[in-house]
């Protein structure tokens, strides 16, 4: 693809509705982890940079628009994705080395985003609450003002769908700040959103360094409510600077979430869903079934079947859309073979395979199947974030509830059984923010409020809770006698 002929200058920021170049004058280089070779160069945005879109975002017109026309040009923007989405996925391959098919997909997703935001625009309000004779009482659902987005490397387009979309929808204004690794598409998002007709400073983009832009934007006395998705570390980092400032924050933090599969499950409807949330993104997923549990009766048979999926696995430059593309990084690359390490001692089940069509300089990693790994063994404890599942057997039900909770993370968890009873009690007893029975994800529905407990953080997206979370309420108390 050639960068030089896109619609907008990925080098610069985006900041009150024009295309400016960043304050300092620096710029980070782009890699492309299936060839490990410089894509383009980005801004180095910087506290300048920041301060100019907060102010922007300060002072746009979208907060004197009414839930009607905020709804009418987010699904404007809905609809430009769609017409765009062959583009955004090749971006996105190109950029993150995201399969083609998986990259369409989450174009596709940023698109649903905005249509389910657009059309929940107006259909969000407060309530009256009965009162003391002489009263009438209301509350209103308003919005925070600026709001800070700091997203990962990972899902780049879902993620700006999921916290942008919602955020613009109840009214407020935006500044994101994307990951140095992943800024293409939110740049090309940015240029969408100019020519659907968002007004200028209702969604601000600074590309740049965590360090310097994300702690400039989280720290920001400007900002109203900041939400995050990225690391457990730097989580910490956003809720600390959001506490000085007192300003509500989101946390979507990491995750080593199970599948529970019990002996009278339907292993062959199960069977895709245990190996492809694993795999799906090269594992560089923050609810990624990193854990299998499975009942002991039936442990060496999902073994041999999960054994053979893996053994067909096929990994390639994102362009190929094979199974799995590259990892995002050298520097990830790098965490994952630091756990495979780790794994030295236990049994592989199965690896898949390397494609020729690989260049050496691309950050490839073999999808790896460990098998009968203790449950409190590291690999089985810590999110690797790389194509890495481990099988852990259990007995009976309460000891598949003990291991499944036995992390200090609570993302998503998935039961594969046809007894009713145990779905219900499993259900209850999981600590994480989505439980799946007989499916895993069901199909990602942006209408599902997601989140986490413990290490995986705090606050929901998605769905309309997410409209709650970017919007505060008013009580209104009138007496008339
Ligand atoms: P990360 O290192 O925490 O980075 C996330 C974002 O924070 C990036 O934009 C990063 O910018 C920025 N950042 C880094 N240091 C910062 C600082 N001091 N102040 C403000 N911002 C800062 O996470 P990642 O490695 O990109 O993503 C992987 C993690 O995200 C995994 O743990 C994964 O589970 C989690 N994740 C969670 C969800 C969810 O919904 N729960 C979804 C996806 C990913 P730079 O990249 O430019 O440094
Ligand atoms: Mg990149």
């Amino acid at each position: 693809m050639d960068i030089n002929k896109l619609s907008f200058n990925p080098s610069l920021c985006f900041i009150n509705g024009k295309w400016i170049q960043p304050h300092r004058g620096k710029f980070i280089e782009l890699t492309n982890p299936s060839s490990g070779k410089i894509l383009c160069k980005i801004s180095r945005g910087s506290s300048e940079d920041i301060d100019h879109a907060v102010k922007a975002a300060q002072n746009s017109d979208w907060v004197h628009s009414t839930a009607l026309e905020r709804g009418r040009v987010l699904l404007k923007m809905s609809q430009m994705v769609l017409n765009e989405v062959e583009l955004l996925a090749e971006l996105e391959a190109n950029d993150v080395g995201k399969p083609l098919t998986q990259a369409r997909g989450d174009a596709i997703a940023l698109a649903r985003y905005l249509e389910f935001y657009g059309g929940a625009s107006d259909k969000i309000h407060g309530e009256t609450i009965p009162y003391l004779k002489g009263y009438t009482v209301y509350t209103l659902r308003e919005p925070h003002g600026v709001t800070g987005h700091i997203v990962p490397w990972n899902y780049p387009m879902q993620i700006i769908g999921r916290s942008i979309g919602a955020a613009l929808a109840m009214g407020n204004t935006t500044v994101l700040k994307p990951a140095e690794e992943a800024c293409l598409s939110a740049l090309a998002f940015a240029d969408i959103a100019s020519r659907a007709g968002l007004p200028e400073g209702a969604l601000n983009v600074v590309p740049g360094l965590g360090s310097e832009a994300g702690a400039s934007l989280a720290c920001h006395p400007g900002i109203n409510h900041i939400s995050f998705t990225g690391s457990e570390v730097v989580g910490k980092k956003i809720q600390a600077a959001a506490a000085k400032n007192v300003v509500p924050v989101t946390l979507e933090l990491g995750g080593k979430s199970p599948q529970i599969v019990f002996e009278d499950a339907d292993l062959e409807a199960a069977l895709p869903f245990l190996v492809n949330s694993g795999i799906q993104n090269a594992g560089q997923t923050c609810s990624a079934a990193s854990r299998i549990l499975i009942q002991k009766s039936v442990f060496n048979k999902v073994k041999d079947m999960m054994g053979e999926k893996y053994r067909a696995l096929r990994v390639g430059p994102a362009i190929d859309d094979l199974d799995l593309g590259p990892l995002i990084s050298k520097r990830q690359k790098e965490i994952v073979l630091n756990f495979l390490e780790l794994g030295k001692g236990l049994k592989i089940v199965a690896k898949g395979s390397i494609s020729r069509n690989a260049p050496e300089t691309g950050f490839y990693i073999q999808p790896t199947l460990f098998e009968d790994v203790p449950y409190d063994h590291k690999l089985a404890q810590e999110e690797i974030f790389g194509p890495v599942q481990v099988l852990i057997p259990f007995d009976t039900e309460d000891q598949a509830i003990h291991i499944a909770n036995s992390t200090s993370f609570g993302l998503v968890a998935s039961i594969w059984t046809n007894n009713g009873a145990r779905q219900m009690r499993m259900a209850k007893e999981l600590k994480c923010g989505q439980v799946f029975i007989n499916n895993y994800g069901a199909g990602g529905g942006v209408e599902l409020p997601f989140g986490g407990v413990g290490r995986s953080g705090h606050g929901r997206e998605k769905g309309f809770e997410a409209l709650y979370g970017f919007s505060t309420l008013k009580t209104i108390a009138a007496f008339h006698g």
